[in-house]
Formats: structure tokens, C-alpha cells, sequence
């Protein structure tokens, strides 16, 4: 196996859709697709064959994944989903609820209508560039402290800073948090480029939930998995 594909725990792997960009398949049952496949973020659309590819040499049947939940609107996280919902009828979208419309394409220019404190001069007018991925009307919402039944359970976190409705995901017996873009790995661990945060009073608060949250591994959508003083490196970037 290639250091593109690899797992973090039993029955959730990380899977490289584009340049370090990640997506996440988790099994429903905690070991194979008996129950389904459940993928979070499955990345831009132009990932999705790779991805598909990559399931398959998990030794999984990509025809088991069911439903797929979005940490965000962005393109880069979210833009393959709507194939999922054409090519496959089991397929669920689901997302944080403050950030549905977008990811339901009711607002087609999100980043636009942030806060002048939670958005920089450039994020705002970014945002006529970065669109969300191709709508998905049937998007259901996501709220904090939900459960799913994957990876033998995960909780929803709110984590509002990159967007006012990004989420974590927590899997809290294999100790990891699929953290979506509330944490970079890309050239060392930091909140990501302010032009793509449109939520940025949120981040803070985010960050000091995360570090207390507990996490041997903090897998985000960008970058390497964080192994080593996860909640101190966290931590760190919320003070
Ligand atoms: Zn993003």
C-alpha cells in the first residue's frame, strides 16, 4: 500500500484524493463494508475515480458507500458529493447546518456574505472564485453532539472558524477526530490560509474544544495525520 492510502485505526483509513488533500472511509461495522461505507469529505470531483481506485485496493466494494458527510461547503472537501447521489441511490449528503445552504446551492456565494471580522478583504472577494461544489438539494444537516453509527460510533462537533458551519468528527474508542480544516498539517500545524477562513471569531473557541477533546490522532483535510502532542500543538494555536 502506497502512502497515499492508509489506515488510522481499525476500520477508518485516510485516503489522498489530490494534492494533499484527504478524504476519510470508515467502516460502519469498525472493519469492512459488511455494513456499508461511510466517506467524509470525499474531496473535489476530479478525486472522485481516485478515490473510488483506492477503496478498491482496501480490498472494500466502493458500491457500499452509503452515506457521506462534509466537514464544509468548500469545493475541495465537498465537490464530489453530488456524484455519490447521482451514481449511487443509497448515497446520503449530510453537513453542518449552518453551512446546508450553501452545500444545498440556495447561496451561491457564501464566503461573501461573512462578517467583516470573521472574513479578511480577500476571503471576501475570494469567495466570487471559490465556489462550493455542485449542489446537493437533499443535503441533510448535522448538529453538535450527534451521533453516528460508524466506526463503532462518532459524536459531531461544531467546529465554526474555517466556516460558520464546519464540523469535527469524533470517533472516541479509536481515539482519533477527523478535524476537516479547523487544523492544517500542510507545513506544519497552523489554522490554514485566512483567505479560505470565513468564520474566523469562531476559531478560537473551536480549537480550545478540540484540545480538550480526546485524540491520539488528529487526521485533518490537508496534511499528514497529527501523531504527537496532539492537544499541545492544538492548544497552542487557539491561545
Ligand atoms: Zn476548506
Amino acid at each position: 500500500m502506497d502512502n497515499r492510502t492508509e489506515p488510522l485505526a481499525a476500520g477508518i483509513w485516510r485516503v489522498e484524493v489530490g494534492y494533499a488533500t484527504n478524504a476519510y472511509v470508515l467502516a460502519n461495522d469498525g472493519t469492512g463494508d459488511g455494513a456499508g461505507l461511510t466517506v467524509v469529505d470525499p474531496g473535489p470531483a476530479a478525486g472522485a475515480p481516485r478515490l473510488v481506485r483506492s477503496i478498491r485496493l482496501l480490498g472494500l466494494d466502493p458500491r457500499r458507500i452509503g452515506d457521506v458527510v462534509l466537514t464544509h461547503w468548500h469545493a475541495h472537501a465537498g465537490g464530489g458529493a453530488a456524484r455519490f447521489v447521482r451514481s449511487n441511490a443509497n448515497s446520503r449528503i449530510f453537513a453542518g447546518r449552518a453551512d446546508l445552504p450553501a452545500v444545498r446551492g440556495e447561496v451561491t456565494r457564501p464566503q461573501r456574505a461573512a462578517r467583516r471580522e470573521d472574513a479578511s478583504w480577500s476571503a471576501r472577494h475570494l469567495g466570487r472564485f471559490l465556489a462550493p461544489g455542485e449542489a446537493v438539494p437533499s443535503a441533510g444537516p448535522l448538529d453538535d453532539g450527534q451521533r453516528l453509527d460508524v466506526a463503532a460510533g462518532s459524536v459531531v462537533v461544531a467546529a465554526p472558524g474555517h466556516t460558520p458551519g464546519s464540523i469535527a468528527l469524533h470517533l472516541p474508542d479509536a481515539r482519533v477526530l477527523l478535524a476537516g480544516d479547523a487544523v492544517w498539517t500542510l507545513g506544519g500545524v497552523w489554522r490554514g490560509p485566512a483567505a479560505l477562513r470565513s468564520c474566523r471569531s469562531g476559531e478560537a473557541a473551536t480549537l480550545r474544544r478540540i484540545a480538550a477533546l480526546d485524540v491520539a490522532v488528529l487526521a485533518p483535510a490537508h496534511g499528514p495525520p497529527l501523531t504527537r502532542r496532539v492537544r499541545e500543538r492544538v492548544a497552542a494555536l487557539g491561545a
